[in-house]
């Protein structure tokens, strides 16, 4: 019997990849390296802590210069828990010693706080964390017994050590009694960071993890000359913080721009607005960009497959991603329904940058691959996520994808990156314009191509890679075939489904991609569970499986082994039900994509 004939839009019938070529080169030809400067420079003059007056400014700059090209920007405000570092004061009790000091966002506060200085190294000299159920922190059984590489009883001290300030290290002192924490920068500067391990907004699940110690950050110099006093004898330290933390409004910008139909899928494309200081390339020349990609798309909205949905978050550094966290939550149905990618700018248009690069997902790397090789020539290897840049759509389920130019290292590196000289003149404007214009064949591939450029086979590959090292990891001690065998059975599928893809028009099934994708992302990507994106630090691939290491190192006979091993039994479980459901969303694919037009 006759079944329905495929319902194919109208640009499909005629020329599709050209439709996807001329919808590029129209946004490209609309970007200019002048429109960018004009925009950079609009935004870059204000200082943007975010909830700010300034960072208000540029918000307000933004969508009133979208809305006065027509294009459809809404502003929401929500209360986010947020903290701006005041100041830090360190001294030398009995001398006049005072080095330049910082503290950090979601540092803890002190008030002429005196205790023994020690000096615990460099931060490879400490304790490892491990994470359970995301929601516990603890020190790794073997490490907490070996304490600090040097044999450093940090219990009751104020501790020196050499690196940036993060929250592991934060973390991992708090648990071995130390008061505060003195992070001499490795460099002569002072970079402006975060140290809590939340991840946006706290809940009840994680809010005992804000830290309390409190942490101050000194030059390299400072670090060294206190070392030089430790080498002659005890010092006592006092050390006074001040943070600004608390409930703050803060306001995201959404421009939206509809894909053939009001119900179209669509693509989130999102920066952060706020920054250190006057953030030019962190990052006022990618809100620029930003700006500049919405209006050229919204002109060129006719030859759109699918949506784009644009997003400025607030929130990023003082609220740890606060912003994009609280779109997650509050869009958390319209984006699992109808979102398909999320792509992420971050810090392009560097003076000087030599290096092209892409964090991506296995399913984009692909694409990836192929914008920045056919626009530039360079090839590229992405790398998978880690735990930042806004990335609060693991749990959502969907692929995501950042490109990156990079300084290199014997130019001096990104030296500016959140210190006071991250100014106007450090943005390079043909250098933005190159970095646009990569993310104007990105997006336009993930806008207009007949075919959703999501590689299932590539992220389903991957599964198996990261599967095979978790259990390696364990040594023997504990056994994955049945995930393995389902990963082969759905990498089978998803080759089957690449085939009958090829040449294919189908954009009615972009969202029955994602469907396939979204279970491997909450086992590839989250600890726990959809909806609660915490921790906020890289815990790995698989992080579930993280305690597999426990396995191979402690005694089978020991409460740890034995509660490790409970706990892999339950995620192993948890995987395997993951990768079922994408087999029974491939399956649904697949029949989706046989051809419906033969007797
Ligand atoms: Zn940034």
């Amino acid at each position: 019997m006759r079944t329905t004939c495929l319902i194919l839009p109208a640009l499909a019938l005629t020329s599709p990849l050209a439709a996807q070529q001329e919808l590029a080169d129209a946004v490209r030809a609309a970007i200019t390296p002048d429109r960018l400067e004009v925009h950079t420079r609009a935004i870059v003059q204000h200082e943007r802590p975010s909830g700010s007056p300034g960072e208000n400014a540029a918000i307000d700059y933004i969508v009133s210069t979208l809305r006065a090209a027509g294009v459809p920007v809404e502003v929401y405000a929500f209360r986010a828990f947020a903290s701006d570092p005041v100041s830090a004061r360190v001294e030398v009790v009995g001398s006049d010693f005072a080095p330049d000091a910082i503290t950090m966002s979601f540092s803890g506060s002190a008030q002429a706080l005196e205790a023994t200085l020690v000096d615990a190294g460099t931060l490879r000299d400490l304790p490892g964390l491990e994470v359970g159920t995301g929601e516990r922190l603890i020190l790794t059984g073997n490490r907490r017994n070996q304490g600090i590489r040097n044999g450093a009883d940090v219990t009751g001290a104020i501790v020196l050590v050499e690196g940036q300030p993060r929250n592991v290290p934060v973390a991992v002192l708090a648990e071995l009694g130390a008061v505060g924490i003195i992070f001499m920068n490795p460099e002569e500067r002072l970079n402006d960071l975060i140290v809590t391990s939340t991840w946006g907004t706290p809940s009840l699940r994680n809010q005992h993890r804000l830290p309390t110690l409190p942490v101050a950050q000194i030059r390299k110099s400072a670090g060294e000359d206190l070392r030089g006093r430790l080498a002659e004898g005890p010092v006592r330290v006092r050390l006074s913080v001040v943070v600004s933390t608390g409930w703050k409004e803060q306001r995201i910008a959404v421009a939206r721009i509809p894909g053939p139909t009001t119900d179209a899928p669509f693509v989130l494309f999102g920066g952060h607005i706020d920054g250190w200081y006057h953030g030019g390339t962190d990052e006022g020349a990618s809100n620029a960009a930003m700006v500049e990609l919405t209006r050229a798309f919204y002109q060129h909205r006719h030859l759109l497959r699918r949506g784009l949905v644009v997003a400025w978050w607030p929130g990023h550094s003082n609220g740890r991603y606060a912003g994009s966290t609280w779109f997650a939550d509050h869009f958390f149905g319209e984006l699992r329904n109808r979102g398909i990618a999320y792509v992420n700018i971050d810090g392009v248009g560097q003076m000087g940058a030599k290096r092209f690069g892409a964090a991506t997902t296995s399913a984009l790397a692909p694409l990836a691959s192929r914008v920045v090789s056919d626009q530039t020539g360079a090839t590229i290897e992405p790398t998978r996520p880690g735990r930042n840049s806004d990335q609060s759509f693991n749990g959502i389920g969907l692929p995501l994808l950042q490109i990156n130019h990079s300084r290199l290292s014997e130019d001096g590196g990104y030296w500016w990156w959140h210190t006071p000289d991250d100014t106007f003149d450090k943005v390079d404007f043909d250098i933005l314009k190159t970095d646009t214009d990569l993310y104007v064949g990105a997006l336009s591939a993930l806008l207009a191509a007949p075919m959703l450029p999501v590689d299932l086979t590539s992220e389903v590959a991957a599964l198996g890679d990261i599967i095979t090292q978790r259990e390696r990891s364990a040594q023997g001690q504990f056994d994955l075939q049945g995930a393995k065998d389902r990963q082969a059975a759905l990498l089978a599928l998803a080759e089957e489904i690449a085939e009958k893809q090829a040449g294919a028009a189908r954009p009615d099934l972009d969202v029955a991609v994602i469907r396939t994708l979204r279970p491997l992302y909450r086992v590839l990507y989250l600890p726990s569970d959809p909806f609660h994106p915490d921790p906020g630090m890289s815990l790995g691939m698989l992080p579930g499986l993280a305690p597999m290491i426990i396995l191979a190192t402690e005694d089978p006979s020991s409460d740890r082994y034995r509660f490790a091993y409970t706990t892999l039994i339950r995620e192993r479980n948890r995987l395997i039900e993951a990768i079922d459901q994408a087999i029974a969303e491939a399956q649904l694919l697949l029949a989706a994509l046989a051809p419906k037009t033969e007797q």
